[in-house]
């Protein structure tokens, strides 16, 4: 099996460009840590794709892309009481053209405040388990 995988990595080298595996530049390596530094907004991490732009104008509330912190939940709580007073003032201006907007905004603040509120609740660690060998071993050992 083992000698089957290295024949199979040998060969799918063969056929891949060999550019694909020289050396990285510094220049290369700093644009691709700078990928991850650039994805760090106020309340998450962007998900968008590598040298892509923000094509949402940094909407980073209405945006699906965002991996929301739980960590920043109160900043997102600040949000959303500052909308609700929007809401009311662009109510009581006469401003309709504003309303649905803040609308669709609060809206997706409340999605968002319900995701941190879901990852918060979550364990930060998994545990996976052992393997449980005894069955196997059990059955090893009648087979010998
Ligand atoms: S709006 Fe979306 S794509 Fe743009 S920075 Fe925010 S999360 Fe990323």
């Amino acid at each position: 099996m083992i000698s089957h995988h290295r024949a199979f990595i040998a060969r799918r080298r063969t056929e891949r460009p060999s550019e694909e595996y020289r050396e990285l530049t510094a220049a290369e390596w700093d644009e691709f840590l700078a990928h991850f530094e650039l994805r760090k907004v106020a309340l998450g991490t962007c998900g968008r794709d590598y040298a892509t732009p923000c094509q949402h104008e940094n909407a980073c509330v209405r945006c699906p892309l965002l991996l929301v912190d739980p960590a920043q939940m109160p900043r997102l709580q600040e949000i959303h009481a500052n909308l609700v007073d929007r809401l009311q003032e662009a109510r009581d201006q006469g401003w309709l053209g504003e309303v649905a907007a803040i609308e669709t905004t609060m809206a997706a603040a409340a999605q968002k405040l319900e995701a941190m509120r879901e990852r918060a609740a979550q364990p930060s660690t998994v545990h996976l388990g052992m393997p449980d060998f005894r069955t196997t071993a059990g059955r090893l050992s009648s087979d010998c």
